[in-house]
């Protein structure tokens, strides 16, 4: 008789969601071996998601891109790759649930409108019945979320200034905000911890309350240390980020690993990429990463940033 699991939240399922807007970089490379790492150490799933719903923004090839250095580095995902441009018609149902809830209203506002509000003023249009017609679809946010706990930064408390109260679910261009798209599927996807980079950390104060407005038990969440830049700014494409040189694997990882608060031997620093990762998964200890929002390394700098 097989066996079932009689507690289907007690199966580990984590993920790396890169937006294809740019090849991986360093930052991207310590996410991705992060939350790797932490669904093996659990003996769980690591799943990959193309988060591919904002094409203006999109690198022709990128996407090709990212899961090649991936497997170059071993870093060996379960299951087929989701993309999210395929998933729109899930995007559009959950709206409409939310929309049948009364938990959203249709916003006409330009960027510079928006910005002139008063903090913690909701826009004119959350009052009125308008037209669903290039509208961007906000949601009412109620939750009033003012603190989470992470399993790296631990309390993480809301800041004032975010008045959380309206932000939007779909674009007034059409385009699934990520801060839906994500929710949406890691409930579907059943994940049940995210570990990602904190440059996400905020971002978190949206997804629960979207979590709670569809009834969904919110995974745990666990925010790593970003990689800065040789300019001070997050390590991104814009922020003279350098893609990651698949001649370089076993230092990458190696790098990498250091960065996330493991101490590699440096007997492994010319081993082979599988034999490094076991070792990785062997010491690997989330409570080990560094409590920082951001880390200033300038040997990283250095290596990664022009
Ligand atoms: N797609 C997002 C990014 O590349 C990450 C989403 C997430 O991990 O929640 O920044």
């Amino acid at each position: 008789m097989p066996i079932l699991n009689a507690n289907p939240s007690l199966v580990y399922v984590g993920r790396f969601a890169p937006s294809p807007s740019g090849p991986l970089h360093f930052g991207s490379l310590v996410a991705a071996l992060g939350s790797y790492l932490q669904a093996r150490k659990l003996q769980g799933k690591w799943l990959v998601r193309i988060e591919d719903i904002d094409p203006p923004r999109e690198i022709s090839g990128a996407s090709a891109h990212i899961l090649d250095t991936l497997e170059q580095h071993h870093l060996y995902w379960d299951d087929t790759p989701v993309y999210q441009s395929q998933r729109t018609a899930l995007y559009q149902e959950k709206i409409n649930e939310l929309v049948a809830q009364g938990l959203t209203f249709f916003c006409h506002c330009t960027r510079a409108q928006l910005a002139s509000l008063a903090a913690k003023k909701l826009c004119p249009c959350a009052d009125n019945v308008l037209s669903a017609d290039d509208a961007a679809v906000r949601f009412k946010n109620s939750a009033d979320i003012v603190s989470f706990y992470d399993l790296v930064q631990q309390q993480v408390n809301r800041v004032v200034s975010d008045t959380q109260a309206q932000f939007a679910i779909k674009r007034k261009d059409g385009l699934f905000a990520y801060q839906l798209a994500v929710v949406v599927d890691d409930i579907a996807q059943g994940i049940s911890e995210v570990v990602r980079g904190a440059d996400l950390l905020h971002a978190t104060f949206y997804q629960l309350a979207l979590y709670k407005a569809f009834g969904a038990q919110p995974p745990r969440f666990a925010h790593l240390p970003l990689v800065l830049s040789a300019n001070g700014a997050k390590l991104s494409k814009q922020n003279h980020a350098l893609a990651i040189d698949n001649q370089q694997v076993t230092q990458n990882l190696f790098n990498a690993m250091e960065f996330l608060g493991l101490m590699p031997p440096q007997s492994l620093a010319k081993a082979a990429p599988e034999d490094m990762l076991n070792w990785a998964i062997n010491a690997w200890d989330l409570s080990a990463v560094p409590r920082k929002i951001a880390c200033n390394d300038n040997r990283i700098k250095a290596l990664y940033s022009i």
